[in-house]
């Protein structure tokens, strides 16, 4: 027979933003429900996007880019609400990352401009600049512009640098860590739960789902790209749809690290942004050339087109790369509402207060705390009870990192579970203990061990260390197959 459960707040969509929605409603004495339909978490546009913090000069960038040609007044947009969370998500952000050990760096962020068309672009991204917070915005001039970042084409001829307005992360690794952290403080999260309608009833709703239903007070819809159908089921569109843009990402290899130091590109145009960033890691990140508009959001492969223009446009930025260093591409699906294209729709449905859409254009990540201490107060102030839960434990610990760890500290971790002893991932230094452990936490699928532990992202793409995280996963799940991220490939162990 079907189950039936019950829950104060049912929140539909395991990314960054619903399950930071999860995490503070766990900071009070509220049942919170979540319904994920992947086989794990941070499958929706967190797995490709998020990997920066930032307000600043990036934060300016940003709002140049993504006008995307529609003349908006962009001094205007640096005081809006959007903003304000945007700035209050990256002030927050330290103590976040230090709460769930989750791995950071400050990064400065150089543009650089070859001409003097990109000089008068500096310009005016320098005095937009002025009005964003969480810079330290200056000129440089060409000496010490290439002393900064020594490998970047010699046509530079000024750049405009700023040291304070980015933290880099790894999204996924967010997203892991604000759900062990909720999950540790009880919340319910379920997986592979997929939201198929929503009924109405008296004063609660009733959400259908593959795996049966769920009787809720109040729905967050916080599903992504596929946040519209999730309204449809509520009758909770107020008007809006969504839009979306592809944009090409390469990744290089960690061989490249010290390359570069800062996040390095050119002053961008409204749809196009053409930059690399180091990650915490030590691989490279880039992100180069035009936002496609698509119609097809499930459209994610990377196209010759875009790898190879892609790659021409950062050779002309910092021409020691080449092409064997690239080791793989995506292309990441960024989402945005025609409605008020430059916000976020954070709103009641027009029919009742106890269902609440969230649909957050880029970026996404750094305002992620802002939105959801947001979402709560819209949930008071429809009446749900906030009355603080005292054992909430803000804090989380994160997997060891074997490669991380000093001789001494090596062989105290091989002393108490010899599985440390034993690297798996020859290119990340990944041992087995850090993949079990990363199993024990939830990963179920290949993708999962990969985003916990990182085995399997380095140079050789899973070629050596792939059948072993097989084997692993499926020893340790008690599985004869696993997949490579819950649909798709299917893998027998040797
Ligand atoms: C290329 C790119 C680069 C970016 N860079 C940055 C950056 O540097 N910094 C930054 O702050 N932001 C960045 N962003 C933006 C940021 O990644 C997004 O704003 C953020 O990830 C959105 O999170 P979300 O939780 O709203 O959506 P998602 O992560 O898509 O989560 C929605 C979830 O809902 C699930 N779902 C959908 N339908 C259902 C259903 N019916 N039932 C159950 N579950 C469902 C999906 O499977 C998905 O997991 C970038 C985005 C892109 C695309």
């Amino acid at each position: 027979m079907e189950k039936k459960k019950e829950t104060d707040v049912l929140i539909i969509g395991g990314g960054i933003i619903g399950l930071s929605i999860v995490r503070e409603l766990s900071k009070y004495q509220v049942d919170v429900t979540a319904v994920e339909r992947e086989a794990d978490i941070s499958m929706g546009i967190s797995k490709t996007g998020g990997s920066l913090i930032y307000m600043g000069l990036f934060q300016a960038l940003s709002l140049v880019v993504k006008d995307l040609g529609m003349g908006l007044d962009l001094e205007k947009e640096t005081r809006t609400e959007r903003m304000q969370m945007l700035w209050s998500g990256f002030s927050a952000f330290d103590k976040i990352a230090h709460e769930l050990d989750i791995a950071h760096k400050h990064v400065g962020l150089l543009l650089i401009a070859r001409n003097e068309l990109e000089i008068e672009k500096l310009r005016r991204l320098e005095h937009l600049a002025k009005f964003v917070p969480g810079g330290t915005v200056r000129r440089v001039h060409k000496k010490e512009l290439l002393e900064i970042e020594p490998n970047v084409t010699s046509d530079a001829i000024e750049g405009l640098y700023d040291s304070t307005g980015v933290i880099s992360i790894f999204g996924p690794e967010y997203v892991i860590a604000v759900y062990e952290n909720a999950r540790e403080n009880l919340a319910n999260i379920m997986l592979e739960t997929e939201c198929i309608g929503i009924e109405e009833e008296k004063g609660f709703q009733t959400v259908l789902t593959n795996k049966g239903s769920i009787k809720a007070r109040f729905v967050v819809n916080c599903a992504g790209k596929y946040a519209d159908k999730v309204a449809d089921m509520g009758n909770a569109r107020s008007g809006w749809n969504l839009v979306f843009y592809r944009s090409q990402a390469l990744v290089f290899d960690k061989k490249l690290d010290g390359l570069i130091n800062n996040i390095v590109g050119i002053p961008p145009d409204a749809g196009k942004i053409d930059f690399f960033y180091p990650l915490g890691e030590g691989n490279i990140h880039v992100y180069a050339g035009y936002y496609d508009p698509s119609e097809d959001k499930e459209f994610m492969e990377t196209t010759q087109e875009n790898y190879d223009d892609a790659f021409v446009r950062m050779k002309s930025l910092v021409p020691r790369i080449s092409e064997d260093n690239i080791i793989t591409a995506y292309v990441g699906m960024r989402t945005f509402n025609d409605k008020e294209f430059e916000e976020n729709i954070i709103e009641y449905s027009p029919r009742s207060c106890n269902f609440i859409n969230v649909l957050v254009r880029m970026p996404g990540f750094t305002p992620a705390p802002a939105i959801a201490q947001k979402v709560v107060g819209m949930l008071g102030d429809s009446g749900l009870e906030l009355k603080e839960n005292e054992n909430f434990n803000p804090k989380r610990k994160g997997i060891p990192r074997f490669r991380f760890l000093l001789d001494e500290e090596r062989k105290e971790i091989i002393a108490k579970d010899s599985r440390y002893g034993r690297v798996i991932c020859r290119c990340e230094t990944v041992t087995e203990g850090e993949i079990v452990e990363a199993i024990r936490r939830g990963a179920t699928t290949v993708q999962g061990v990969m985003f916990r532990s990182r085995a399997g992202m380095g140079r050789c793409q899973r070629n050596w260390c792939g059948p072993k995280i097989i084997e692993i996963l499926s020893r340790e799940l008690g599985r004869k197959q696993v997949t490579y991220k819950g649909s798709g490939f299917e893998y027998f162990p040797r």
